[in-house]
């Protein structure tokens, strides 16, 4: 019964009282793009460019970037796609880009930084997004988001978004998942259009628990209420500010997880487009002011298991 209901579901996301929150698709190909768009998502909320870069001996070329980015952008129609500039290095080698001498990868040179070593990759990826950019009328410009990944600092922050801005993108953000990010989400929110917590990092990177060691799980749970208490502070600085912050991370494919963050004023969900569905009918059946109670319930709780049970104990019997 509630799965018809679920499957039927096609409406924008948002609380029983009404607050939107966008549910968006993350994304790694121009097919990826085509299936997510026949789905009833508000767009794409991380589009991970570096799929295109995955298992290649040299970058692709000016051409071969702006013939992708365009097929995506033109996938989702009048809908966002927020496009992820390259995430090389730690668990996303590159043959080009990955530096073979570091002892601590995760800790490298990887993501944004990778501009300090090598430019051109950033250089040709922001050329080519201009130019899809550059093609769109106007109003359709608005919705090609462009973010960098693993930005520490405000002065990343801002040295990408005078790059951006230079190669003609009209809205330009960063990631969150580093937790001196978050520590300065406000500082950061200054230089930028918008952020989007990527809470896989940011748990990796707050628990000091490699993402990829299963037997560490318990750690990296995004519940654990130091990782909770930087995407709340995160949260808070884009409602001060009056600027979007979203979740990308798999923690946003959790339905008990979604009312968290839109207790706490994160603007937008982007996952798996199969966890949609789930996500959109949890924050439906509760209002903005029972998301508040249970993000508090959670932020309150003293470890992570205990945060997801005060959680689950305010909500709705189906979520
Ligand atoms: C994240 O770190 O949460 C994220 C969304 O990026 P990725 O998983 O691609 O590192
Ligand atoms: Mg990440």
């Amino acid at each position: 019964d509630a799965e018809r209901e679920l499957a039927r579901d096609t409406a924008p996301g948002a609380t029983a009282d009404g607050h939107r929150i966008d549910l968006l698709a993350n994304i790694g190909t121009a097919a990826d793009a085509d299936r997510a768009a026949a789905t009833p998502v508000a767009g794409s909320g991380l589009f991970r460019t570096e799929v295109l870069f995955l298992g290649r001996q040299t970058a692709p070329t000016l051409a071969e970037q702006t013939e992708v980015y365009g097929s995506v952008l033109r996938a989702f129609g009048d809908r966002k796609v927020v496009v992820r500039t390259l995430d090389a290095g730690a668990d996303k080698p590159l043959a080009f880009a990955t530096q073979a001498d570091e002892e601590n990868p995760a800790l490298g040179v990887r993501g944004y930084r990778l501009v300090r070593t090598l430019p051109d990759l950033l250089g040709t990826q922001l050329a080519a997004l201009g130019a899809v950019a550059a093609g769109l009328d106007e109003a359709d410009r608005d919705h090609l988001w462009v973010m960098a990944p693993m930005v520490a600092t405000p002065a990343e922050a801002r040295d990408f978004a005078t790059r951006a801005r230079a190669a003609g993108i009209t809205r330009v953000g960063v990631m969150v998942e580093v937790p001196a990010a978050a520590l300065r989400a406000r500082e950061i929110l200054a230089e930028v259009d918008f952020v989007s917590l990527g809470t896989n990092d940011l748990a990796q990177y707050t628990m000091a628990t490699d993402r990829l060691r299963g037997e560490l799980a318990d750690l990296l749970d995004p519940w654990q209420p130091a990782v909770l208490d930087l995407v709340a502070a995160t949260a808070r600085a884009g409602v001060d500010l009056g600027k979007p912050v979203g979740v990308c991370g798999e923690s946003a494919a959790d339905p008990l997880m979604a009312l968290v963050l839109t207790g706490l004023g994160i603007t937008s969900l982007s996952m798996s487009p199969a966890a949609v569905p789930a996500a959109r009918y949890a924050v439906r059946r509760h209002t903005l002011a029972q998301c508040r109670a249970i993000a508090d319930a959670a932020l309150a709780a003293g470890s992570a298991p205990e945060a997801r049970a005060a959680a689950l104990a305010l909500t709705a019997s189906e979520v």
